[in-house]
């Protein structure tokens, strides 16, 4: 038996981060206080209620390669609320929709001619050969994109999914990205005619994360909802505890799971440049309204835009997922724009975005009758989707940071993995790791940390 001092953790961020780095520590018998902004854990992958039914604030899928998902699923006890779906993709062009899923629906895809089609099915197939992305972070997306697909359908497909995803930062993107996101969509298939696999969970992702928080807590961590930490108090160099209400609260250790901005305004104490580091990421938001409808709109779960006047980018029906009678029979409809960080579109009220939306609603569906739109939801977020432009790997911060028993995990460090529940669950062991291996060199501060605990 081995004696080992139980160290009191602070994570700041109640997030899908946050909450798996407060069950894996705990389960290796950490003492853990998760401190959460919000009036509810989830941050990006939380909850709405309408009609006093839980809804995702932002559409969220599982795909059914996500394996540490699924296991934590499993671990949570939530499997039983688990459904796989096969699901559809749409492509809207030139008033029409499109089926669009398969490396064989992309070579039948009728806004390409034959070789076009061709060319686009091949970059499909050439993406899950390339296996150096380092090499890939120093290539400019369109240059990759152009050598294969051609310019035909670069200019219908490619140019347009990544005005969608990246709003007008596009051109500054690595190929890694879209290298990055066929794997994942790939992975998701068994071959290459069949459909995609996604996974959704009755009363949407939050069922996970409180599943998970509910384990948590049978293991003594606390959680501190409408806490939002106004500081980490940092003493020569070294994080002591966290600042709330003009109180310090000792900890033996911190770990952020913030936005790096967000994060670089609570430690004035640390060093400039990393300070500096924190604060000149940049991050896409997102305007994401919600529609709640009596019936449904398309047969698809997206359907990806390519007319450039649309200013949203994706048609995406949660319901052609979830079933609908989770719920009580609504279709639910999500109409996103991504938003680079200068986009006027972030400072427009919910009355403007109401206006503008569905003005291209009507004019993209003009036989849906407005009498089946139940309610039109603002939905937005400024830290969505970091900006990695090309060849700024040094700028990706440690997990461990230049203050000492101050760590740190988002999703600018999940690189070169796109920004996903399964992607940060996983950067969360690596975490893990790194504080297990670092915390029998704290010197006991705190009063708290004299709790002794035997680790078998
Ligand atoms: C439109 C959209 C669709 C998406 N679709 C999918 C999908 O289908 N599948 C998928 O896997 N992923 C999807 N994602 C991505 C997924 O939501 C994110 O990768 C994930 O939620 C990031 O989790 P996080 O904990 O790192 O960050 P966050 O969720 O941002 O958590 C950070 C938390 O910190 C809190 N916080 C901020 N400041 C403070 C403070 N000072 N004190 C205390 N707390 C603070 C915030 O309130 C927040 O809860 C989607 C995201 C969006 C926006």
């Amino acid at each position: 038996m081995q004696q080992q001092t139980k160290k009191n953790i602070a994570i700041i961020g109640g997030g899908i981060m946050g909450v798996t780095l407060a069950y894996k520590l705990a389960q290796q018998g950490m003492q853990i206080e998760v401190y959460e902004r919000g009036d509810n854990l989830g941050g990006l992958a939380g909850y709405m209620s309408f009609d006093g039914v839980r809804m995702d604030r932002f559409y969220h899928t599982i795909l059914s390669s996500d394996t540490m998902m699924q296991s934590l699923m499993d671990e949570s006890g939530v499997s039983d609320k688990r459904h796989f779906t096969a699901t559809k993709q749409g492509f809207y062009d030139k008033g029409k929709l499109y089926d669009f899923n398969t490396p064989v629906d992309f070579m039948l895809f009728p806004p390409l001619n034959l070789i076009q089609r061709f060319r686009l099915g091949l970059q499909v197939i050439y993406s899950q050969f390339e296996s150096d992305w380092r090499k890939m972070d120093t290539v400019p997306v369109d240059k990759w994109l152009l050598k294969v697909s051609g310019r035909g359908a670069y200019e219908k497909v490619w140019k347009p999914l990544l005005r969608a995803k990246f709003d007008t930062t596009a051109e500054s993107v690595p190929a890694t990205y879209i290298w990055s996101r066929l794997r994942r969509m790939m992975g998701t298939r068994k071959g290459v005619t069949s459909k995609e696999m996604m996974c959704y969970l009755e009363n949407g992702y939050y069922t996970v994360i409180e599943g998970l928080a509910r384990k948590c807590e049978a293991m003594g961590v606390k959680f501190h909802l409408n806490t939002p930490i106004e500081e980490i108090v940092i003493e020569n160099g070294v994080a002591t505890g966290i600042k709330l209400t003009g109180n310090t609260l000792p900890f033996d250790a911190v770990i952020s799971t913030l936005a790096s901005p967000i994060l670089g305004a609570i430690v004035p104490q640390a060093n400039a440049a990393f300070r500096a580091k924190l604060n000149k990421q940049q991050y896409l938001g997102v305007m994401c309204p919600m529609l709640i409808l009596k019936k449904q709109l398309v047969p698809y779960y997206v359907v990806n835009i390519t007319d450039e006047s649309i200013p949203f980018t994706a048609v995406v029906e949660t319901t052609n997922l979830i079933d609908p009678k989770y719920v009580k029979d609504y279709h639910i409809v999500y109409l996103p724009k991504y938003l680079a960080p200068d986009s006027p579109i972030a400072t427009w009220s919910p009355e403007q975005v109401k206006t503008e939306w569905m003005k291209h609603f009507r004019q993209m569906f003009p036989n849906f009758d407005e009498r089946d739109i139940v309610a039109f939801i603002d939905q937005r977020a400024k830290y969505v989707e970091p900006i990695r432009p090309m060849n700024t790997l040094d700028d990706i911060p440690e997990i461990k940071t230049p203050v000492e028993r101050l760590y740190m995990g988002n999703t600018v460090m999940i690189y070169p993995d796109l920004g996903n529940g399964e992607a940060v669950t996983r950067f969360a062991l690596k975490v893990v790791d790194q504080v297990i291996a670092d915390a029998p060199k704290w010197a006991v501060q705190s009063p708290q940390s004299a709790v002794q605990t035997a680790i078998t």
